[in-house]
């Protein structure tokens, strides 16, 4: 019924309790989850895909982080590239610039995120955007670098408005929605909801970030990401189901 585009089930936070967390999901109705194979960065690209190899439910995702793109290596390529044909790997990311920790160098975060792109065309698998305080750098990237490849990607945790919506759609993204879509002060986020064309969005949690309301600042999990569905639903002025049925499809359409 659900589907968690973006969590980090592979987070130390979830040590003591990760086999509890996925039941609850699964309770929740969140069939399908995306563990986010970031994780501390190269050298272990695998984080995501140990979790999905042990978990019926559980898809993963490999790529370095922009935080951690000062690690990649010619041989972090080659393995992503190789990581990329096995069977639950969805997508690569998720990459992108996070100008706001500044964790790598710039120009490193710009060159690792293009060497990243031209790997997921090679091996013609979408794409997982994190940017924070990198706006137009991002945008340019991807307008030259992926638009060519005319394959869909997917914007996570989007927090732009409409117009910010709009330039993603036209480039071929889709726009994860997480938690700060129930935050009260996210107004323009809410208005790039309430008026995204239901063929391009999708639910995320980002656990354990961003709880949605009512459990914000507490710890984020997947089963939360009806929370968020909810919020969606009031903004757009629809049933639940109906969220449900088109974030499901969307997800499916991209990582077919
Ligand atoms: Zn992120
Ligand atoms: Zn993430």
């Amino acid at each position: 019924m659900w589907i968690d585009s973006h969590c980090h089930l592979d987070s130390e936070q979830f040590d003591s309790d990760r086999e509890a967390v996925i039941e609850r999901a699964l309770a929740a109705g969140v069939d399908k989850m995306v563990a986010i194979g970031t994780g501390d960065g190269p050298p272990d690209l695998e984080t995501g895909i140990r979790l999905a190899e042990s978990h019926a439910a559980m898809y993963a995702t490999v790529g370095v982080h922009p935080h951690d793109a000062a690690k990649a290596t010619a041989e972090t390529y080659r393995h992503l590239a190789e990581l990329l044909r096995h069977p639950k790997v969805v997508a690569l990311g998720e990459i992108g610039l996070d100008y706001h920790y500044d964790f790598s160098p710039r120009e490193v975060q710009r060159d690792v995120f293009v060497e990243q792109m031209r790997i997921a065309r090679d091996a013609g698998k979408p794409i997982v955007i994190h940017t924070r305080e990198a706006w137009e750098d991002t945008m340019a990237l991807l307008e030259r670098h992926w638009a060519p490849a005319g394959r869909p990607g997917i914007m996570h945790c989007f927090s732009g408005g409409p117009a910010e919506a709009e330039r993603c759609i036209a480039l071929g993204f889709y726009l994860s929605f997480g938690g700060m879509v129930t935050f009260p002060k996210a107004l323009e986020v809410q208005q790039a909801a309430r008026t995204a064309p239901a063929d391009r969005i999708l639910v995320e949690t980002d656990a354990p970030y961003l709880a949605p309301v009512p459990r914000r600042g507490k710890r984020n999990e997947p089963a939360f990401v009806v929370d968020t569905a909810k919020k969606l639903a009031e903004l757009r002025g629809v049933m639940l189901e109906e969220i449900a049925a088109s974030t499901s499809a969307n997800f499916q359409r991209i990582v077919a």
